[in-house]
């Protein structure tokens, strides 16, 4: 069972959240549990997602994998050693509220200057319906819809109306989701990104500046003595989409019976036969 919450692996109890604030102290996978009449194990969904992509998805056979999601909400997964890894509470990966900006705008989560408060879909949003472009107009008529859904739209905008202030934010995104990932790889030293998310649809709008900044602030990670190959981080797009939770869900109960088996039997679920 993936959740979108803080989840203590061990107790399998929620933790404080602003968001399934209905959900906090409980413990879901036990209640799960009970109804179904089988075992039921839990996990934080971006740390699962990022088990997918690093098990079946963008970056099968790495051990050491940070997956970034770029949506309405933003996660972060981590895999070390080619295990999830979900901190002492199961609150590890929580990028978006790494403080990029001290002193910075009020973020939800009661702090300031989080990441969230400077690349989250509010503040995309915010930036562009303040300017007088004609994509401004647009965004404030779809104030009703779904984030997720107003971001496909600035996607839209930049690429297919190529709306030239939907293009800088969704590049000036790149650069400081980029920036948030150098400071991830000077902590984890991965050896694979993943890049997940509503946002990764820009394609090369968003993927470009966030490569070149993250290629450009951890060469030093990468230095190694003349003639021998450099192994500079690799950065890729994810490949499961909506799937990639479920994957690593799967991956997750799978592993604990029998790791040599795992790849294949997830490989037999099949995201297009499954609808
Ligand atoms: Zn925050």
């Amino acid at each position: 069972m993936a959740l979108g919450a803080p989840v203590d692996v061990l107790d399998g109890i929620v933790h404080e959240t602003a968001r399934l604030n209905r959900w906090v102290g409980r413990k879901p996978a036990e209640e799960l549990a009970m109804r179904l009449g089988l075992p039921v194990d839990i996990g934080n969904d971006a740390t699962l997602a990022g088990l997918g992509e690093a098990t079946v998805g963008a970056a099968p056979g790495s051990h050491d994998v940070v997956y970034l999601k770029l949506s309405a909400a933003i996660g972060c997964g981590i895999v070390l050693a080619g295990r999830p890894y979900h901190g002492a509470a199961g609150t590890a990966g929580e990028l978006a509220h790494m403080t990029v900006v001290p002193g910075g705008a009020r973020c939800f989560c009661g702090n300031r200057g989080c990441l969230w408060t400077v690349i989250g879909s509010e503040r995309i949003l915010d930036e562009l319906e303040s300017t007088t472009s004609d994509s401004a107009s647009r965004l404030r008529e779809s104030r009703g819809l779904d984030p997720d859904e107003r971001l496909n739209q600035v996607i839209e905008l930049a690429l297919v109306e190529h709306d030239l202030a939907c293009q800088e934010q969704l590049r000036e995104v790149g650069v400081n989701a980029g920036l948030a990932l150098v400071n991830v790889c000077n902590l984890l030293n991965p050896s694979t990104i993943v890049v997940g998310g509503t946002l990764v649809q820009a394609g090369a709008l968003l993927m470009e500046p966030l490569r070149d900044t993250v290629i450009r602030f951890t060469r030093h990670l990468s230095r190694r003595p003349p003639g021998q190959r450099q192994r500079s981080i690799e950065i890729l797009e994810a490949t499961l989409g909506d799937w990639a939770e479920v994957q690593g869900a799967a991956a997750m109960v799978l592993r604990s019976y029998n790791p040599s088996i795992v790849r294949n039997l997830i490989e037999m679920i099949d995201p297009v036969d499954s609808g």
